[in-house]
């Protein structure tokens, strides 16, 4: 591994240097190959190398990267169309998209246009064990107080409440200063929870009652891995704000905001920017990264893919129950083993991350065929075998 010392220590220490990939698979510096069940954090969704999306990058690299936003370039609204059919499609709103780079910046738009859209309320309720990001703004919106405590002091007007209770989401919208509400339909980093089913939709005509905005973060679970194009979709939500990224780019950094028209409107020019939004690189990217999804079918795939999964996993000995949609997956285990089981999968070459002491994230590609899953559960299968096993000893 390459000496990584002028790096800044954000991260632990990584133990496997990946080099290259194709579709779910992962080749590290010593040549082993990895089974990559985790996608670059639900990012991949097409697959390491997607021949589509490398073949648009490099054409456009070839013809034009940046212009900047003082100019036009033609892509950038040809993808706002894209996105924007998308969500008109999936909550009968047409709207307008912020182009960005990463979910944070998602986000952090969403909370700007909170900001501006009805002076005098200014407050914006998230729920505990989200994630919104980790710029000052989203660390805040993120209900993780333990995250919060090395950077005090905070901006101001952030209030969270439990995931799943909605009289406490009732009782704090009815102070009356509430600008927006931002929720993830199923919390991803906090534990792949998924809500009862009526909470979300509780929450959205709290929103509406109240007056605020109803913010859904669909940074992660977004874009066709939950089995449709958006996890909202599954209590036929209708948000005003829905922010992507992750796989927006198939793995080109990108984000974008997207909001109904008449919230959208409360930005005029100067309100916010960002140099490399919309540019034509990651415009090329987000335009054969959809065009793709669209072509096979992606929510559907990962439906599909979801089924053999959860029923293979659930036959496993130390798995408790399987939660999360699609393929936006938690294995809850048996003991809180989840950190060893994920450092013994990597040394088997599968790749799936700890997001709680008890509960294995999977988030592999929606492309991912039946053969790869098998082998993927099988693996599994026996480290959980080895490892209930030296625990119980
Ligand atoms: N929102 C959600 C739900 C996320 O899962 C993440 C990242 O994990 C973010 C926002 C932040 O995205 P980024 O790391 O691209 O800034």
């Amino acid at each position: 591994m390459k000496n990584r010392s002028h790096l800044m220590a954000t991260y632990a220490e990584p133990t496997v240097t990946f080099v290259s990939g194709s579709g779910t698979t992962l080749i590290d510096d010593q040549g082993k190959e990895y089974l990559d069940f985790l996608c670059g954090l639900a990012v991949t969704s097409l697959g390491h190398a997607r021949p589509e999306v490398t073949s648009a990058i490099a054409d456009q690299a070839n013809t034009l990267s940046h212009v900047s936003n003082l100019f036009a370039n033609e892509l950038g609204p040809e993808v706002a169309d894209l996105i924007d059919g998308l969500l008109t499609t999936a909550t009968g709103t047409s709207g307008r998209v912020f182009l960005c780079n990463s979910g944070a910046e998602a986000n952090e738009c969403a909370l700007k246009l909170a900001r501006r859209v009805q002076p005098g309320k200014h407050a914006v309720i998230t729920t505990l064990d989200s994630f919104h990001g980790r710029t000052l703004a989203t660390l805040t919106a993120t209900g993780q107080p333990a995250k919060h405590e090395p950077f005090q002091p905070l901006p101001e007007g952030f209030s969270y409440v439990p995931f799943g209770d909605l009289t406490a989401m009732k009782a704090r919208l009815a102070i009356g200063d509430v600008a927006a509400v931002l929720v993830e339909c199923i919390q991803a980093e906090g534990g792949v929870n998924v809500p009862e089913k009526g909470y979300l939709s509780g929450v959205e005509a709290a929103c509406r009652e109240a007056g605020a905005l109803f913010m859904v973060d669909e940074v992660q679970a977004g874009l066709g891995r939950t089995g449709q194009w958006f996890s909202f979709q599954d209590e036929g939500l209708t948000p005003d704000v829905v922010t992507m990224a992750k796989a927006l780019g198939n793995g080109f950094p990108v984000g974008a905001c997207w909001a109904k028209a008449d919230v959208a409107d409360c930005f005029g020019p100067g309100d916010h920017g960002s140099t490399f939004g919309g540019q034509p690189l990651a415009m090329a990217a987000v335009k054969a990264t959809l065009a793709t999804m669209i072509d096979i079918d992606a929510p559907n795939a990962a439906a599909s893919a979801s089924a053999h999964l959860v029923s293979s996993l659930s036959d496993l000995d130390g798995i408790v129950a399987v939660r999360g949609r699609g393929l936006l997956l938690g294995a809850v285990l048996s003991a809180p083993v989840a950190g060893a089981v994920a450092a013994s999968a990597l040394k088997d070459g599968l790749i799936v991350n700890a997001v709680r002491p008890d509960v294995i994230r999977l988030t592999p590609p929606l492309t991912v065929s039946s053969e790869e899953i098998d082998e993927a559960v099988r693996r599994l299968g026996v480290i959980l075998h080895e490892t209930m096993g030296s625990t119980q000893s």
